[in-house]
């Protein structure tokens, strides 16, 4: 299909005005196919002139436009022509559309535990003529009357409230004006639990089988979405505009959740069947408070083309985490972002893909997608963290507010958003704005001290910008130094050139870890000096500032990642830090990130099992101390489960014997047992079947599927490839899972046939497998054979010109962390 490009976006915006659609859907054909007919009323600046309607049809049964029949048989690559138009339209469209398994488009899904089928719309970004005709630009605005024929038995949800006639038939409410891929309607025998706060009526739904642990997380759900609901409506001054607000958790959702308006769609992993650590928590409090930011920035006003995403996404991001800290219990938001947000959008920024966050220019809807990731979110937000104290937060507000104000139910530009902020803070924003959105790639900020007897003579901030991309950004930060947990000094300062100095720290003591860019204010690689390395396994668990522990984490992260610190001083900060960490967020995502990054691609192979054995020593301290229940002894427990050799440990968790307190029935944290006794070779295809008769669920099926391919045996790697790369019809969640597996080995050998044949056959994928699915399953997919065989093999396919975009993506991502892992192995192999 081809993809809308920007200049037939502007010429069809240009004539076309969009009144009304009529939707009405049919999910009572069966599990493949569903009925659509839409009647579509619209406006032609120039009558007799002629436009098209996007359409992607498995079969079309009418088109009729202003009362003339069209044939059918016209629709041609996803389009529809439409002939000499009058000033005002009227088209109708009936067709059969398919149900996705990708996660794009109406998703549908069999949930194994019963046997029910649920079915989901995720028609971003380009996904809606799948499910209606339409005008699918977002530009092109307009209110949605919906009517769903569904089974008896099932409940749907959508943008406007649902009600049930005596016929079974569901309508929906009209709503207000709404971009395409905003349209959703969700549907199947959805639970579902209600409230209603100020006046807005709540709801959140899901699987049949779930319906336990939606009635655990429902309290702590309303009450962040009351929170935020009160928190927006006060900084915005706006009210939520779109009348009910349902948060609907589907199943195998490629993203964490979109921000449909009334219906936000999330992934219902976010329903935690077992244990939930903080982090977890926090993580689900962020989506449920950033999708509702999307309701006044991206749904009330959305980017007039794709090319301005990242506004959207830059200001959720930042939104979110000023809602939590300033609403919620979760006042360490800003740490979680420094660990997790800021570590992925780092590594976009490390990957030869990295772009400047805006003013690239979206030729067409499909390229936009492939410059959405990490810098979108990350930085973006870190970037408006910056102008905040470049401008003074009231102005930034303000600003907000107009632009929100001006172009409500509308569409506007990132030079729309400027302008507001410039008028409303009176400052020229052209500088800032060309040095912080428009030049990729970041400075490195490193600080200078020169001493004497340890007492800070001179102390300098140095800023370098990239040789190949020059900026001059300013940046407002902090710096703050300790020596045994106590703080010697913390300076604010505002850096505007190569070097700064900084008198107030002349005088002070040397410290013995001295942190720029401590309070995580702005986007930069933070260079920390070889003395704070060398210092931080007897130091870093002493400070506590957690927000700064959280820039050091990130600050080694991005260095192993950079050859500039070596796995093993990781490893050794790992060791003496990691088990006294207090922070949810950074004990775990930093154990997350050792088990599954640090250690198999930059430790080299012989060295692994030492390296994961120092792992499981230290959670499996951290396990024996802390207290049962809590995230400490969670996040211990799954680490010692997923590093431990000790088969007899193992088989006892897998058979629920001798678990840790509030385990017992952790079928998640089973999961990671089993998956470690297959990875192992302890366990064989029949006790895996087992273990998945006894968690017959979607969830469980996945985990087996991940297990399976886990087998260190040549027919497990031969069974796994075949179904990750056949057209076994396997979904979108189904291929990561198996691909997750499939690397799994105790020795290269067992999977060397692989590496050539990924090169192959997964690109071949792009035939049958969306674009969004598949940039994910490219990128897990990828050979974890760190060989320069892998990277010649690499070099070679992306060089190809035959690859979708998603794939060359994907591919130059995980191409540049292949050449990241064989540099530090090459820099510190002797060493390790
Ligand atoms: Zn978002």
């Amino acid at each position: 299909m081809r993809s809308l490009t920007l200049a037939e976006a502007r010429e069809r915006s240009s004539l076309i005005t969009v009144t009304s659609y009529a939707v009405e859907l049919d999910l009572d054909q069966g599990p493949d196919v569903f009925g659509s007919r839409t009647v579509l009323r619209f406006g032609c600046t120039t009558p007799g002139a002629g436009s098209w309607v996007d359409l992607k049809a498995h079969s079309v049964e009418s088109i009729v436009l202003n009362g003339e029949s069209l044939d059918p048989a016209q629709l041609a690559d996803g389009r529809v022509a439409l002939p000499d138009l009058a000033a005002d339209n009227e088209l109708a469209v009936v067709a059969t559309m398919a149900y996705s398994h990708d996660g794009q488009g109406l998703h549908r899904a069999t949930d194994p535990a019963d046997g029910q089928d649920y079915v989901y719309g995720h028609l971003f970004l380009d996904a809606a003529p799948s499910v209606f005709a339409c005008f699918d630009q977002p530009d092109l605005k307009a209110p949605y009357d919906v009517t769903v024929h569904a089974p008896e038995d099932w409940t749907v949800v959508g943008n406007g409230a649902a009600t049930r006639a005596a016929d079974g038939t569901w309508t929906l409410a009209t709503t207000r004006p709404l971009a395409t891929y905003f349209m959703t309607v969700c549907a199947g025998p959805y639970v579902s639990v209600r409230d209603e706060h100020d006046g807005i009526p709540l709801g959140i739904h899901a699987r049949a089988s779930l319906r336990e642990p939606l009635e655990r997380h429902a309290a702590e759900l309303f009450d962040v979405t009351k929170r935020s609901f009160d928190y927006f409506h006060g900084l915005f001054g706006i009210r939520y505009p779109f009348g009910e607000y349902h948060q609907v958790f589907v199943p195998e959702f490629n993203a964490g959740a979109m921000e449909n308006p009334g219906c936000v769609t999330f992934r219902d992993q976010y329903l935690y069947r077992g244990a939930a650590t903080r982090d977890e928590l926090l993580t689900r409090a962020n989506t449920v408070s950033h999708e509702m930011s999307h309701m006044w920035f991206g749904d009330l006003v959305t980017m007039q083309w794709w090319d301005d995403l990242w506004l959207n996404e830059s200001f959720a991001e930042y939104m979110s985490h000023r809602c939590l800290v300033e609403a919620t219990d979760y006042t360490d938001a800003w740490v979680d972002s420094s660990i997790v947000r800021k570590v992925w959008g780092y590594g976009a920024e490390r990957s030869p893909s990295t772009h400047p966050v805006a003013g690239v220019e979206a030729l067409d809807a499909q390229s936009a997608l492939q410059n959405f990731d990490g810098i979108s979110y990350a930085k973006g937000a870190a970037a408006l963290r910056q102008l905040i104290a470049y401008v003074g937060d009231d102005r930034f507000i303000a600003g907000v507010r107009a632009y929100l104000t001006d172009k409500s139910f509308g569409n506007g530009t990132l030079a729309d958003f400027l302008r507001a902020i410039e008028a409303s803070s009176g400052k020229d924003l052209e500088a800032w704005s060309r040095a912080w959105l428009l030049t990729a790639d970041r400075d490195t900020i490193s600080v200078e001290i020169d001493e004497q007897n340890g007492v800070v003579e001179r102390a300098q901030v140095l800023r370098e910008s990239p040789a190949d991309r020059p900026a001059d950004r300013p940046h407002t930060f902090d710096v703050a130094g300790w020596t045994d947990g106590c703080e010697l000094g913390r300076v604010s300062t505002t850096v505007t050139g190569p070097v700064t100095t900084l008198p107030e720290l002349e005088g002070t003591p040397e410290p013995a870890v001295l942190v720029p860019n401590a309070s995580d204010l702005t986007w930069a690689r933070v260079r920390l000096s070889d003395s704070t390395v060398a210092a931080l396994p007897a130091q870093l668990p002493q400070i506590p500032d957690e927000q700064a522990r959280a820039v050091v984490w990130s600050a080694l992260i991005d260095g192993v990642h950079g050859a500039s610190v070596s796995p093993d001083a990781f490893l050794d900060v790992f060791d003496a830090a990691w088990p006294q960490e207090t922070n949810s967020s950074i004990l775990t995502r930093v154990a997350a990130y050792a088990e599954h990054r640090i250690v198999p691609y930059f430790v080299p192979r012989p060295e692994q099992d030492a390296a994961t054995a120092r792992l499981n020593r230290a959670a499996a301290g951290l396990l024996e101390g802390a207290e049962p229940g809590t995230t400490e002894s969670l996040a211990a427990a799954r680490l010692v489960a997923g590093t431990s050799d000790d088969e007899a440990l193992l088989r006892a968790w897998a058979d629920g014997e001798g678990l840790p307190a509030g385990l017992e029935d952790d079928g998640d944290f089973r999961w990671i047992v089993v998956r470690n006794l297959a990875a192992r070779g302890l366990i064989g295809v029949d006790e895996v079947d087992a273990f998945r008769a006894k968690d017959d669920t979607l969830q469980g099926g996945l985990n087996a599927l991940m297990c399976r391919a886990s087998l260190p045996d040549p027919e497990a790697k031969a069974w796994a490839w075949r179904q990750l790369t056949g057209r076994e019809g396997r979904s979108n969640y189904e291929m990561v899972h198996l691909a997750r597996g499939l690397w799994v080995a105790p020795d290269d050998a067992l999977v060397a046939d692989y590496v050539p044949r990924y090169f192959t056959d997964v690109p071949a994928m792009a035939g049958w497998v969306g674009e969004d699915a598949l940039s994910r399953v490219v990128l897990v997919a990828f050979p974890r054979v760190f060989t320069e065989e892998t990277a010649r093999l690499s070099a070679k396919t992306i060089a190809r010109e035959d690859l979708t975009p998603a794939v060359h993506r994907s591919l130059v991502d995980a191409d540049a962390e292949l050449r990241e892992a064989l540099a530090s192995r090459q820099t510190f192999g002797a060493a390790v």
